[in-house]
């Protein structure tokens, strides 16, 4: 078997499971090697017979003595039994269903299995253990069983035959690191690194394996940050000159007093962009910080000298946000156009034209083209045919890890003035701790605002305990009895569990039956169609429904002001930084506002972690404590998988590897700029997707 050969081809497979394959992108024999586990089920704790208890998850080696399978008509179904017995005492393990077993377990022979104990009344009994010895059988229990991102129409099961039929051809991998580096670092060959995150032997094994495969994806990073900011560094941007009356008029006219980490970013950015060379700067401040106004201040410098903005968001409704509120700052003085599938509109002497018909779109794009509009919002809409600029000098990105580095080319390429590349000015409400954000976008300035405008009120925070459950909820129902709302968010059950349907619907069932029965409750999670979403947010924003119950992964990250309470169920599994943001959607009115945290489970760090919560409202501050207390996994983690898609094992490194990979890589280029020495590596880097993108 070779490394390029069709997984498709591989034995066994139907239809089905060829295409659920191709789904996932498993083309060839190498991809379905690189498809790893994102966490292993441990059987490595081998239990006696003798010490079993009822209700345990056990593993044990034991040898089948008698066994037997047999139709039982009470229960309508094939149930096969056998006895265990591994000298220090005995069990019956008992499968439904499954009348093949005896064809594959052998009386006399020893296996491992592993399953749940239950008592009954004929004494303990294993249901439907796993079990398997050292063999080819695809259900071997290894002492950690892996489990794998699927997709509809293949199972566990085959998942981990083909990747265990896969492995011989681990050996054809190449090693794509210096001995230099493996040493300095410590680090296993890939191969070993490939054969062990799949099947590893004992814990240790699997932790040296992830800690390669980080470090690979890791290393990646910092070298394609490294050439391209050194691409960069040759790329020419219009040189945008500083207009101080114009910027000190606008400045002036807002309706308030900027902040200072405001005043110096704006700064920053209109220094840069008076460079000839594009700005890469990346505007990191909670929400309400007051982002837009720095974008505001740095379109305001570019229109001066006559080039134009764009500024995307991610959704239309934070499109159609922005233009309100630039529309708002710049007054009657700036001509402001939206572009988003839904809305077309532009603004001009403070009056707002709808652009709706297919000429009236076509006219506002030739304004558009011609440079006569300087300041342009959107969507996604924004890049695609049709829409050109002429004038274009700056982009502004906001929420930017929700965006592929694809789109942000695809934007950054269109028409900017004279040709050239523009400036760029990326923003995100994640804080990231400098230290971080240094190390992982290496290749961006940074701006950050940490300071809150002066006026904005504190979110009443309380972590709460099993016993204040219900006179949470009795606060709850006053808050809704004043006509106020509330959102619940739980957490996924598990990864496999992505959109979180079951704990969502389960727990709206129960809001709805046993806690707020008297107003309607709402709920969002992702396997609901957009129009569904949408029908649901709607009616939450206009406050018919009172409660909203929704997973993490689905977007609330709109303005409801007459939203008042925040609710996160199972708090515990967050992190600071993502509680934080929950938090921020209340408080965004006039009336005071509070967050709950239930923490699922109880525990001394656990809740020193969620204190940090009540006392503070910085998210920086509870970023860098996560970073200290979690390690910079949750923050590379899901919250960045839109900016980094590559970094799947990353997410549990520490900032010591962080900083080995960094260091690797400037090494690496220092000694080859091109990396055209290794072919592996080049191919390894080449590879990447973002490196094709970035570029
Ligand atoms: P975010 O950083 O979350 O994007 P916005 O830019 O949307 O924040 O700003 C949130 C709100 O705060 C807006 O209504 C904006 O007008 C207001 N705002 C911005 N800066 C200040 C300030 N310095 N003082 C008072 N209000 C401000
Ligand atoms: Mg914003």
């Amino acid at each position: 078997m070779n490394l390029t050969d069709p997984a498709a081809k591989m034995r066994g497979l139907s239809a089905r499971q060829r295409s659920a394959l191709d789904a996932m992108g498993i083309v060839t024999v190498r991809d379905l090697l690189f498809h790893f586990p994102f966490r292993h089920d441990d059987f490595s704790n081998l239990a006696s017979l003798a010490e079993l208890q009822s209700g345990a998850e056990a593993t044990i080696v034991a040898k089948i003595g008698k066994m037997r399978s047999r139709r039982s008509f009470r229960r309508r179904m094939n149930v096969t039994e056998a006895e265990l017995d591994d000298g220090t005492g005995t069990i019956t393990a008992i499968w439904f269903n499954q009348p093949y077993l005896t064809k594959y377990l052998k009386t006399g022979e020893t296996y491992r299995f592993a399953g749940k104990v239950a008592k009954t009344k004929f004494g303990l009994r294993l249901s439907n253990p796993l079990y398997g010895s050292e063999g080819g059988d695809s259900r071997v229990v290894n002492p950690f069983m892996p489990v794998y991102p699927l997709s509809s129409g293949i199972s566990q099961h085959v998942l981990r035959r083909l990747v265990r039929d896969a492995m011989p051809a681990a050996e054809d991998l190449e090693e794509h690191l210096s001995e230099d580096i493996l040493d300095n670092h410590g680090l296993m060959s890939l191969q070993d690194a490939v054969r062990s995150i799949h099947f590893p032997e004992v814990g240790k094994e699997r932790d040296e394996a992830i800690r390669r495969l980080a470090f690979d994806e890791l290393l990646r990073l910092q070298l394609v940050v490294g050439r391209t900011k050194k691409l960069r560094a040759g790329k020419t941007a219009p040189a945008v000159p500083f207009d101080q009356t114009a910027v000190s008029e606008f400045v002036a006219s807002l309706p308030f007093t900027l902040t200072g980490d405001q005043k110096r970013a704006a700064w920053e950015a209109i220094r840069d962009m008076e460079k000839g060379a594009p700005m890469h700067r990346l505007l990191d401040g909670d929400v309400g910080s007051g982002k837009t106004a720095v974008a505001a201040i740095a379109a305001a410098d570019a229109a001066a000298a006559g080039y134009q903005t764009v500024i995307m968001a991610p959704t239309e409704i934070l499109a159609f946000q922005h233009f309100k509120t630039l529309g708002m700052l710049f007054g009657r003085k700036m001509k402001l156009a939206l572009w988003t599938n839904a809305y077309k509109r532009s603004r001009s002497g403070g009056r707002e034209t709808d652009c709706k018909g297919k000429a009236a779109a076509a006219r506002l794009a030739a304004r558009i083209a011609d440079g006569k509009i300087p300041v342009i919002v959107g969507t996604h809409a924004l890049v695609e045919k049709g829409l050109e600029f002429s004038r274009l000098a700056l982009v502004v990105i906001d929420e930017q890890h929700r965006f592929g580095v694809r789109t942000r080319k695809l934007l950054c390429g269109k028409g900017a003035a004279g040709g050239l590349e523009p400036h760029l000015l990326s923003m995100t409400a994640t804080p990231i701790p400098r230290s971080l954000a240094l190390t992982i976008y290496g290749d961006l300035d940074l701006s950050l605002l940490k300071e809150k405008p002066k006026d904005r009120q504190r979110i009443t925070t309380k972590v709460v305990s099993p016993r204040g459950r219900e006179k949470a909820y009795g606060f709850i129902r006053q808050q809704l009895a004043a006509g106020r709302q509330a959102f619940v968010v739980c957490p996924l059950i598990d990864k496999s569990d992505m959109l979180g349907v079951t704990s969502v619907t389960e727990e709206h069932e129960r809001l709805k039956r046993e806690v707020f029965a008297d107003v309607e409750v709402g709920m969002l999670h992702g396997r609901m169609s957009a129009a569904e979403k949408e029908k649901v947010m709607g009616r939450f924003r206009e406050g018919e429904c009172a409660v909203l119950v929704s997973t993490s992964v689905v977007e609330v990250g709109v303005d409801v002001p007459n939203a008042t309470v925040m609710c996160v169920e199972g708090a515990d599994r967050f992190g600071l930084a993502q509680l934080h943001q929950f938090r921020g959607r209340v408080g965004r009115g006039e009336h005071r506002s509070y967050c709950f945290l239930f923490p699922a489970s109880e525990g001394v760090t656990v809740r020193e972690r969620l204190l940090a919560m009540e006392a503070t409202d910085d998210g920086f501050a509870l970023a860098e404590k996560d970073l200290k207390m979690r390690g910079p996994g949750d923050l590379l983690g899901e919250e960045q998988s839109g900016h980094f898609p590559a970094l799947r094992m990353a997410s549990a490194a520490d900032m010591g590897l962080i900083r080995d990979a960094r260091e690797a890589a400037q090494k690496i280029l220092e000694e080859d700029p091109d990396i055209s020495k290794n072919s592996a590596l080049r191919e390894f880097v080449g590879d990447s997707v973002e490196a094709a993108h970035l570029e």
